[in-house]
């Protein structure tokens, strides 16, 4: 497996291939999730084709009070999960490459991103916007795999592509979760031991309330009284919305998810799953 390191080793990388390039964008501090994120990008690359992980923690995509400074970074073993996995080449871009200190155009998504996540995180999803398209254009994929389990940013990027005209295809992964149902992620590691065996509260809060009730607002009334009963949580949102548009969603005839935003402590949680329409 190549590391690259400057734009200029990518392009003399890429320039050599012509089959596939299936690409996975990451921030590092790689888990289980990403794991299957990279083992999907080669089933689908095939023995032909090409894998290639970005390790970027992007600066811009967080706020001034959130936590890039103490995200973690074990890249070691980062190395060791995308070799594992299969990838071929792994990119990690230095800040200073990324972004001059006069940079000064970026890429704004004005509708998907102004709601759910984007209300309470203001500049995120166009630091994730601009982030993915440089990255796509450094890399020229044929294939990109985003995990449903930032469902918003999935929709953003889906619509970046298609605005844009990026001549990538996106493909999607399932949610990877524990096996007590809380979805993998790397901010998992900031849960305190009794907020750790909390957390998975919150997806049995969401699961009930989508087996048992059909109307979206009496849903997320349930996932609302649910969360306010964890001791040490703060709902930050819960809403059932149309899965392409993120509108809010109205009645289940089209596929909607109902996404949740969650401060257990100091640590935000988001998670979402599906909602197929009812007959
Ligand atoms: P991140 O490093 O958090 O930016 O995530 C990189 C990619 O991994 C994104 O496409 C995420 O949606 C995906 N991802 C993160 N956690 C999970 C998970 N638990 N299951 C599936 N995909 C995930």
């Amino acid at each position: 497996m190549k590391s690259l390191i400057t734009m200029e080793s990518v392009r003399a990388w890429r320039k050599k291939i012509t089959g596939k390039v299936v690409f996975v964008p990451t921030m590092g501090a790689l888990h289980h999730g990403h794991e299957a994120l990279i083992r999907d990008a080669r089933r689908l690359a095939g023995l032909k084709g090409s894998v290639v992980v970005s390790i970027f923690l992007n600066p811009i995509q967080f706020g001034p009070r959130e936590d890039v400074a103490s995200y973690p970074k074990p890249l070691k073993n980062d190395i060791t999960v995308c070799r594992r996995a299969g990838a071929d080449a792994v990119f990690l871009p230095t800040v200073a490459d990324m972004y001059g200190p006069d940079r000064s155009v970026f890429v704004d998504e004005e509708s998907l991103s102004s709601v759910l996540c984007g209300r309470s995180r203001p500049g995120h999803f166009r630091g994730v916007c601009t982030v993915v398209a440089k990255l796509f254009n450094i890399v020229q994929p044929t294939h990109a795999i985003f995990g449903e389990k930032d469902w918003q940013q999935l929709a953003i990027i889906r619509r970046m592509v298609r605005d844009l005209n990026f001549p990538v295809e996106i493909v999607t992964a399932p949610t990877v979760r524990e096996s007590d149902g809380l979805a993998a992620s790397s901010r998992n590691a900031y849960l305190t031991a009794e907020e750790r065996a909390l957390a998975p509260l919150i997806h049995a809060a969401m699961q009930s309330a989508v087996e048992k009730l059909k109307d979206p607002v009496a849903i997320v009334r349930a996932v609302a009284r649910a969360v306010e009963k964890i001791p040490g949580a703060r709902l930050d949102y819960a809403e059932t919305v149309d899965s392409v548009t993120l509108l809010p969603l109205k009645n289940r005839k089209s596929a909607g998810r109902l996404a949740v935003a969650v401060f257990l402590g100091k640590t935000r949680l988001i998670d979402n799953i599906g909602l197929p329409p009812h007959k």
